[in-house]
């Protein structure tokens, strides 16, 4: 399967030369399955880039998943220029955000005063589908999901193809257990053995102590998770809109430094981390 990120930010979309590197769009996941599906997580501001891409490469057949409704996950929607296409076919999963549906987050988010373009107004074929919860397939993906441990709840994902998995669990506080939230064990069950893991990644160690409760991870929790869990990529995501790219450079110099330690004392292979930027790619 293709994977490209295109927003790794948490939050709030950010500009600047301190973020050229990691860059500033909020949450957008693009999955290629090896049957040709495409599947879209979050429609974070990163969703402008993604649309625009998919025009240029004619693809215009998509799946959309959304982990929740927080504004950093689906401020990009009005601006997925597909959606303006007559020619575009989307299925939107569907379930519930508190009182909404699906549609209903979408007429909420697409109207007057917030919005001058409606969900009527697109000429795109869209569909709403109730079937994409809990576990199913998208072509050649096989797809799993668990609620995470966040404020108001959110949903994490594991794609699986040809035996190589990626799991996306963003907005995820592994130090403190939400309402929806499950065991940490259910997490390390969730992720075992991943070939790719991108998990939310807001906190250091020290700002954790003041943002217990929050409905995000500190970086020292999603190691820990990593390492039980054997996985071999590990990407820091959801990254703090005040952290610069210098800052998280340095972050990743010391969980480098960490894991390497740990897997000599383990004799295990050492886990890859990195932070996840907005271009980054890969094929599993
Ligand atoms: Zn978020
Ligand atoms: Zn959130």
């Amino acid at each position: 399967m293709f994977i490209k990120c295109w927003g790794s930010r948490g939050s709030i979309s950010v500009s600047g030369q301190e973020y050229v590197r990691y860059g500033g769009d909020t949450t957008c996941i693009e999955i290629q399955a090896k049957t040709g599906e495409l599947v879209i997580i979050d429609a974070g501001t990163g969703i402008r880039r993604l649309g625009n891409s998919l025009l240029s490469r004619n693809i215009s057949d998509y799946t959309l998943l959304l982990t929740h409704t927080h504004w950093d996950h689906i401020l990009g929607i009005a601006f997925f220029k597909p959606l303006l296409y007559r020619k575009t076919r989307i299925v939107f999963q569907d379930r519930k955000f508190g009182n909404f549906d699906t549609k209903g987050v979408l007429k909420e988010v697409l109207k007057p005063p917030f919005f001058p373009v409606q969900l009527k107004d697109l000429h795109a074929d869209i569909k709403f589908d109730t079937s994409l919860t809990g576990s199913f397939n998208i072509g050649s993906l096989a797809v799993d999901t668990i609620p995470t441990s966040h404020t108001e709840g959110s949903l994490g994902y594991k794609f699986t193809e040809d035996g190589k998995s990626f799991v996306f669990l963003t907005d995820n506080e592994l130090g403190f257990s939400h309402p929806q939230g499950q065991p940490v064990a259910d997490y390390i069950q969730f992720v075992a053995n991943a070939d790719l893991l991108f998990h939310d990644a807001e906190y250091t160690k020290n700002e954790y102590v003041r943002k217990t409760g929050w409905g995000h991870s500190s970086i020292p929790d999603v190691m820990d998770l990593a390492s039980k869990a054997g996985v071999k990529r590990l990407g820091l995501i959801h990254l703090n809109q005040d952290r610069t790219d210098d800052e998280m450079d340095a972050i990743i110099v010391d969980c480098t430094r960490v894991l390497k330690t740990r897997a000599q004392a383990n004799n295990t292979q050492a886990i890859d981390c990195f932070a996840v930027s907005c271009n980054y790619e890969i094929t599993l």
